[in-house]
């Protein structure tokens, strides 16, 4: 671990998924949002967990994610069930459905930051409600940077709540319908200059397969995904991508325009791997030198040796 790595404080949802994919169902995998952004995160940088879990959650996922420096102080246990999600997914393993959600010791959760989490200098705020990100950042001192998540369901349900958490973050990382439902605007370049409009310093529109583009008003960035000859099981891919990126500007503290391109190819290396496997069986055990191997892997895919008989003379 990088000695000047910052802490990172992730919320989001702590889960029990069901998961429907093309040739197997498997059931009862511990995911949710901030349980893969944690792993993914803590590979780069100590991460502070704010998260609700029931009284059925296993011990020995705590146990993990505490042996990968995660502090487990801000984990609420309640008494009721975890928060359940069952997803099935297309053939192709691109669509997907939500077959259910059991919101359970979910529903009431409000985020409360153990003291020794208010001078977290990075924050990440998992997709849930936006009142509640909003109360999550109104309990840290005055963080360097914070990215959020969102999602379709908020966007329609509580525009106006959003539209106060989009003033108080920098980096807003959603999917590209969501940014289409959030702008109103179909082409993305024109969808990313309407949010940037709204608050955010910068955006990351995650297009799943086909990578993501990072946009700052100055200049716009697009990041591969590595295509993989087998992939198992997308979920959690994008609370990867954004877990690991925030780890990873935790870890370097660079914030310039090369620094944010470094982290989220380090996003997108780390969620090539989530993908790799169920749940968080890659996610939960990845290291540096994975990323390292991967990075190598993307620089041979991305690299075009200058033509200089194309040059302006
Ligand atoms: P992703 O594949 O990156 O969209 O994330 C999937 C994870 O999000 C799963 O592990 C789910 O448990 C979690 N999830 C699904 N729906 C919700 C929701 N409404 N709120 C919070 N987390 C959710």
């Amino acid at each position: 671990m990088n000695q000047k790595a910052s802490a990172l404080l992730i919320v989001g949802s702590m889960a029990f998924d069901d998961l429907e994919l093309p040739t197997i169902a498997a059931k009862n995998v511990v995911g949710g949002s901030a349980t893969y952004s944690a792993y993914a995160a803590s590979v780069f940088s100590p991460v502070r967990l704010v998260a609700i879990v029931g009284e059925d959650f296993p011990s020995g996922d705590l146990e993990a994610l505490s042996r990968r420096n995660v502090d487990l102080a801000g984990i609420e246990r309640a008494s009721g069930k975890t928060f359940r999600w069952a997803g099935r997914y297309d053939t192709n393993l691109v669509g997907r459905v939500t077959l259910e959600t059991q919101l359970n010791v979910f529903a009431d959760f409000r985020p409360k930051l153990p003291k020794s989490y208010v001078d977290s200098p990075f924050v990440l705020l998992g997709n849930i409600h936006p009142a509640l990100q909003i109360e999550v950042l109104d309990q840290v001192d005055s963080p360097k940077l914070v990215i959020a998540d969102t999602m379709n369901f908020w966007i329609e349900g509580e525009p106006e709540t959003l539209a106060q958490m989009l003033q108080r973050i920098h980096l807003l990382v959603i999917n590209e319908e969501e940014a289409r439902q959030l702008s109103g605007q179909y082409n993305i370049s024109r969808a990313a200059r309407d949010i940037l409009r709204r608050g955010p310093k910068a955006l990351i529109v995650k297009r799943g397969e086909y990578g993501a583009l990072y946009f700052d008003g100055e200049s716009t960035f697009f990041a591969p995904a590595y295509p993989l000859e087998e992939v198992v099981d997308p979920t959690g891919a994008g609370d990867t991508f954004v877990g690991a990126l925030a780890g990873y500007l935790a870890r370097s503290g660079d914030l310039s325009g090369p620094g944010m391109r470094r982290a989220i190819m380090a996003g997108s290396a780390a969620a090539s791997f989530c993908v790799e496997a169920v749940g968080t069986a890659k996610v939960g055990r990845l290291t540096i030198s994975d990323i390292s191997a991967r990075l190598d892997l993307f620089r041979n895919l991305m690299h075009v040796a200058h033509d200089t008989s194309l040059s302006a003379s």
